[in-house]
């Protein structure tokens, strides 16, 4: 029976890479809704060849629009995020992809865990958030959670046939945009240098947090709320190829590791068909040509993010929900050309400074620490 698939985010890099495995393989997977936030002829477009249920496009000013240009089709048309929840658990769906950015992918990826989906999560935000509120639904009415991040996806194919305890496990990081650059050019840093990323093709946030490694920093959270790790099990390494996706070492002290050519369709599709594996149009990695493969620590004065990711596990509590919160506005202020370049770690720190932490939060509680750590780093900004 083909896989029944709500793909949240269609429009966004994994989501246009998760059509492309669907597009691939149509005996085995059919899109059944399909969302965005504002891009609505591109949702169009892609429900007209996908041809799925229902659409949603998650900011409403564009329902009207969405409406009219899928007309002569059959397929429902919503709007607004609880709608974005609403296809992720409705009940003809096997499936959820959650290729959303940010604080949004929360509230779809409760949503489906409760009513029994099978997660296919690339939206990490989740669990830097609220890791602990959204595992503990990983079982609910059979649910399921599959990363989709390439590294934790290399780990949980490390792990896959494996019964004993890890001694730890070894996360790679390209190290972003400017590894090459000394710390103190990084306050003149462009939108434009940052947005180019030497390994991978990706959403604008994403880039930008590979470039202060606060996605690796988002990284360490992940991998500590998938595999159940303490802190001191999680170490992170710059890898500059992008080849080694990530490392497991067993108690014996032998390493496993996942290798390939980067290429996020490898660990959608994955997601998707495992415990199968299913054929992809990628080429071998071809060692000969690429013999070097490096590894080197991380320049934790460079990046000081890092170290946030660990005084997160530490604190626990809300302290991962501040932490995304404020990246959050500082990356779009960045991206906005409203702060510098290094003023994204500096919002970062002052949120954590200014907010308490919230031991055992409850969702409302994720909630309102989000919109407060959100006002606190507006207001910071504001300021500079
Ligand atoms: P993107 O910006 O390219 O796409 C984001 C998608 O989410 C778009 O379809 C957009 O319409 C939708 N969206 C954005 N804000 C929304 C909101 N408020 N409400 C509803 N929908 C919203 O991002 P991406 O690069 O595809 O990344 C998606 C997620 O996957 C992120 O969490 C990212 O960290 C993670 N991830 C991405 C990659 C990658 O290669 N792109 C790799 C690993 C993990
Ligand atoms: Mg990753």
């Amino acid at each position: 029976m083909k896989q029944r698939i709500a793909l949240l985010g269609s429009t966004g890099s994994i989501g246009c890479q998760t059509l492309e495995v669907v597009e691939r393989h149509p005996d085995m997977f059919e899109v059944i809704s399909m969302t965005a936030h504002s891009r609505w002829q591109q949702l169009a477009e892609q429900a007209r060849q996908f041809m799925p249920d229902s659409v949603v496009i998650a900011d409403p000013t564009h329902y009207a629009a969405l409406s009219e240009a899928l007309a002569d089709t059959d397929i429902k048309v919503y709007a607004g995020d609880e709608a974005v929840a609403q296809v992720a658990a409705a009940g003809n769906v096997d499936v959820v992809v959650n290729a959303l950015v940010g604080y949004a992918g929360l509230a779809p990826s409760v949503a489906s865990l409760r009513a029994g989906k099978k997660l296919a999560l690339a939206n990490k935000e989740s669990l830097v958030v609220a890791g602990d509120i959204v595992m503990g639904l990983v079982g609910t009415e059979g649910s399921a959670l599959v990363p989709i991040d390439s590294e934790h996806s290399a780990i949980f194919q490390c792990l896959v046939g494996e019964h004993s305890p890890v001694r730890k496990v070894i996360v790679t990081a390209s190290g972003g945009s400017f590894r090459d650059t000394p710390a103190e050019e990084l306050s003149n840093v462009t939108v434009e240098q940052a947005l180019r990323h030497p390994n991978w093709s990706m959403g604008a946030k994403i880039t930008i947090d590979s470039s202060t490694l606060v996605n690796k920093a988002f990284e360490v959270i992940e991998a500590r709320w998938l595999f159940g790790l303490r802190p001191e099990q999680i170490e992170v390494l710059i890898h500059p190829q992008s080849v080694v996706h990530s490392m497991v070492e067993f108690e014996d002290g032998a390493i496993k590791a996942q290798l390939g050519t980067p290429d996020m369709r490898v660990p959608i599709q994955y997601a998707l068909s495992f415990p199968a594996r299913l054929e992809l149009d990628a080429p071998s990695f071809d060692f000969l040509a690429n013999p070097e493969l490096t590894f080197r620590a991380v320049d934790r004065v460079k990046y000081p993010a890092l170290d946030l990711a660990y005084h997160c596990l530490r604190e626990g509590g809300t302290a991962g929900c501040i932490f995304n919160a404020a990246n959050e506005v500082a990356v779009a202020a960045f991206l906005g050309r409203r702060i510098g370049y290094t003023d994204i770690y500096k919002t970062i720190a002052h949120a954590f400074d200014t907010l308490p932490l919230v031991a055992r939060p409850t969702l409302d509680d994720y909630a309102e620490v989000n919109r407060e750590a959100r006002r606190v780093a507006e207001q910071f900004i504001a300021k500079r």
